[in-house]
């Protein structure tokens, strides 16, 4: 095994621990999510910064620790200029990467995240000026990307029972089942579905947009207000059911700016 290695990743979050030691959460395309160190005393922490803590792909020189791994050198690999100067899209951004962060475990590699993850910041350094309620319904968006991805996709067009196709109106919501329940299952078996809830047509519709099409797509969709309260009702009751740590925020609140 050698000392060294490098890795191509996005800094997830920081945060400083110890005197003169930072902390990053990074998420690599080669290894998963991993915990890394920059030391303030022994290597150039101040140099490596800048370069650290601005949404970024970058490559990563890596010194294998006893405990952590350290930073030795990093070099920005993309950029997203677009996001500095625009609070909302900078907020939603660090939105999305914390959502990795408490979302993922340690270790895991997955390309196929990866990608998505550097897909969302390429979609946002290019976006179009965003509503708030535009980026909260984005967040969720990203949410259930991720949630399917790590293992979590909901069941959004089939009973989760009978596995049936849904008749419009004739359906409730489990988050912690994973998705929708047919009303002939869920008042058939009223024991395993008592916890099920009401869910519009309206909303459905926007979770399985969300879920199946790509960012630039989710700029198009009709939000009405109700329809869009209940949608991150939904997201937010799958994070809290699946999510290994619940985020402090709810994501609607998050994309206030
Ligand atoms: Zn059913």
């Amino acid at each position: 095994m050698s000392a060294t290695y490098t890795a191509t990743g996005i800094v997830l979050g920081w945060s400083d621990r110890r005197e003169a030691d930072r902390w990053y959460s990074v998420f690599t395309r080669e290894h998963g999510k991993l915990e890394l160190v920059a030391r303030g005393s022994h290597k150039p922490l101040a140099k490596l910064a800048p370069h650290l803590e601005m949404p970024a792909e970058a490559e990563l020189l890596l010194v294998r620790g006893r405990q952590y791994d350290l930073i030795a050198g990093v070099e920005r690999r993309s950029a997203f200029p677009g996001l500095y100067g625009n609070l909302s899209r900078l907020v939603l951004a660090r939105n999305a990467l914390h959502l990795i962060d408490i979302g993922v475990r340690p270790m895991e590699a997955d390309p196929a995240l990866y990608d998505v993850v550097a897909g969302w910041l390429g979609f946002l350094n290019g976006s179009p000026p965003l509503t708030g309620d535009r980026a909260g319904f984005l967040l969720g968006a990203f949410a259930l990307k991720l949630l399917a991805l790590i293992g979590y996709r909901p069941e959004l067009s089939h009973c989760l029972s009978c596995k049936a196709p849904l008749v419009p109106g004739a359906y409730r919501w489990h988050a912690l089942k994973g998705g929708v329940v047919c009303e002939a299952c869920a008042q058939r078996q009223q024991e395993q579905w008592f916890a099920a809830r009401a869910m519009t047509d309206a909303a459905l519709k926007l979770l399985r947009f969300a879920l199946e099409r790509g960012f630039d797509e989710q700029l198009r969709p009709h939000l009405p207000g109700a329809a869009l309260a209940e949608y991150h009702e939904a997201v937010e009751s799958l994070i809290v059911a699946h999510f290994p740590t619940i985020p402090a925020n709810s994501l609607r609140a998050a994309c206030a700016v």
